[in-house]
């Protein structure tokens, strides 16, 4: 059967409760205040996130066995995330992970935070190559490639798009959860956006005017998208909800 529904999500700093990227940058990498700078720098439109991102990578020498092995013993799951995943799972709603972070190491994190149904997430993200002469596994020996030429590096745009434009008696409601500068680029794209409670996106999303709804975890969003599912809540009405909360200082963010 076609899904209903369907949805994509961001993954650090969303699905985990850490963003990895940055807890490398700032434990092995060039540190937590330049990357804040980067991040602020970014929002701000003075440097694209794709070469900010770069720079945080680039900062970090060390094997890439290593990165994986030094995350995967740091990085916990929102403790609500596989109660999400189970239910979704059971209901027909095809969970999408779009990601600025490089695919093995999103798919490391997976396996070991969701465990055997890790393989039925679907994952598009940026990737890792060997510099010339060396290997991935030595020191300096690895860079991330981006998956396309946006300043974005990844544009989770392009891949939202072909959902979209599904004609409408097959397209499905399309749902996208995030929480910073990565996910810039998908917060127009989706019929129902959740921003982090307190983080970046939200103040992106108010200084553009885009409908979100807040989440705190993802107890929230199983709550928001079982009343949407059994239809006790419209799409339009949970989306109009971020800029109330905001309005109201509750959205956690001041500007
Ligand atoms: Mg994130």
């Amino acid at each position: 059967m076609k899904p209903k529904f369907i949805f994509f999500t961001d993954f650090d700093g969303t699905i985990t409760l850490q963003d990895s990227n940055n807890y490398m940058t700032d434990n092995i990498g060039y540190g937590e205040a330049k990357r804040k700078q980067g991040n602020k720098d970014t929002l701000e439109g003075n440097i694209t996130f794709r070469d900010s991102f770069k720079d945080m990578m680039d900062s970090v020498t060390r094997p890439y066995s290593e990165c994986i092995e030094f995350l995967v013993q740091n990085i916990k799951l929102d403790p609500h995330f596989n109660e999400f995943y189970k239910w979704a799972l059971g209901n027909n709603v095809p969970v999408v992970v779009l990601t600025g972070g490089m695919e093995p190491i999103v798919k490391a994190l997976l396996e070991k935070l969701v465990g055997s149904d890790f393989d039925k997430l679907q994952v598009v993200g940026n990737n890792v190559a060997a510099r010339p002469g060396k290997t991935i596994d030595e020191e300096g020996g690895w860079t991330i490639t981006f998956r396309d030429e946006s300043e974005h590096g990844h544009d989770k745009s392009l891949t939202l798009r072909p959902y979209a434009e599904l004609p409408e008696s097959e397209r499905p409601v399309m749902f996208y959860a995030g929480d910073g500068v990565s996910d810039v680029s998908a917060a127009r794209e989706t019929d129902l956006l959740f921003a982090k409670k307190g983080e970046d996106l939200i103040t992106y999303c108010v200084r553009e005017d885009i409908p979100f709804t807040l989440f705190e975890n993802w107890k929230s969003i199983l709550e928001k998208v079982k009343q949407i599912y059994n239809g006790d809540i419209s799409v339009k009405d949970a989306a109009a909800e971020g800029h109330r909360l905001f309005k109201a200082g509750q959205a956690g963010v001041d500007m």
